[in-house]
């Protein structure tokens, strides 16, 4: 470690606000599989897409509540790793996520902007009312489970997550953007800069003309707009970018 590009240590020693933007290659440190990966056992010949869109919910919804179930423990046995932590330590940053784990939480972090939702969250597929009960602990995945319903209406609760097609939450968007423009350095963590809307949260930041450091264990459709790009894993370069800013 301590091997950062002069560049990065410029940026970050002078830094006063820092967004950090992080997508799935920030939990994939943390032995989170990807969408793709966490189709093992039961769910092997499933299309992600398929456990992922209202249309699949109101056709068949016990299925989905049990996938996100077991991605929740999934979740839940992870640990967060010292990229984590050391965005924790950083005063000067604030995170928005992609990610529905909550291990920016558990490492410390407060005020995350959750643009995806989280595995952790739960509301009526119709009245959209949160939902706090219990939700069974899965040791193992399973193959349907039936979910709970709405205590105000009677629909079935849904995982609070966005599904494909679905708008991302409105409040967390504004908070993301605004986090964008008011930065004085953008750090782009793990992310693949293809999925949209989300991906063109950091294009704001280029337009303003605010510098982006990239972490990323290869180049993708963002590094062309990043001032400095990190070749490395979230927990590999992160602990040595929070150090230098110190
Ligand atoms: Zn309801």
């Amino acid at each position: 470690m301590g091997n950062l590009d002069e560049r990065a240590l410029g940026l970050v020693t002078a830094a006063t606000r820092v967004e950090v933007f992080t997508g799935a290659g920030m939990s994939a440190d943390s032995g989170i599989p990807t969408y793709r990966d966490a189709r093992t056992g039961v769910w092997e010949n499933v299309d992600p897409q398929a456990m992922a869109s209202i249309d699949a919910w109101a056709k068949d919804p016990e299925p989905i509540w049990a996938w996100y179930l077991w991605r929740r423990t999934l979740a839940a046995r992870a640990d967060p790793h010292a990229g984590h932590r050391a965005l924790s330590d950083w005063e000067a940053a604030h995170v928005t996520t992609q990610n529905i784990d909550d291990l920016h939480e558990r490492a410390g972090s407060g005020d995350v902007t959750h643009l995806h939702g989280s595995l952790f969250e739960f509301r009526c597929s119709i009245c959209a009312r949160p939902w706090r009960g219990e939700v069974p602990h899965l040791e193992e995945p399973v193959e349907r489970l039936t979910p709970p319903s709405c205590p105000l209406c009677g629909n079935l609760v849904r995982p609070g997550v966005v599904w494909f097609g679905e708008p991302l939450p409105a409040g967390e968007w504004q908070a993301a953007e605004r986090a964008m423009r008011e930065a004085d350095l953008v750090v782009v963590v793990g992310t693949s800069g293809v999925v949209q809307p989300a991906a063109s949260l950091p294009l704001i930041a280029h337009e303003l003309g605010t510098p982006i450091i990239e972490v990323s264990p290869q180049a993708t459709e963002l590094t062309r707009f990043a001032e400095v790009f990190c070749e490395g894993t979230a927990a590999e370069v992160l602990p040595a970018l929070v150090d230098a800013a110190r």
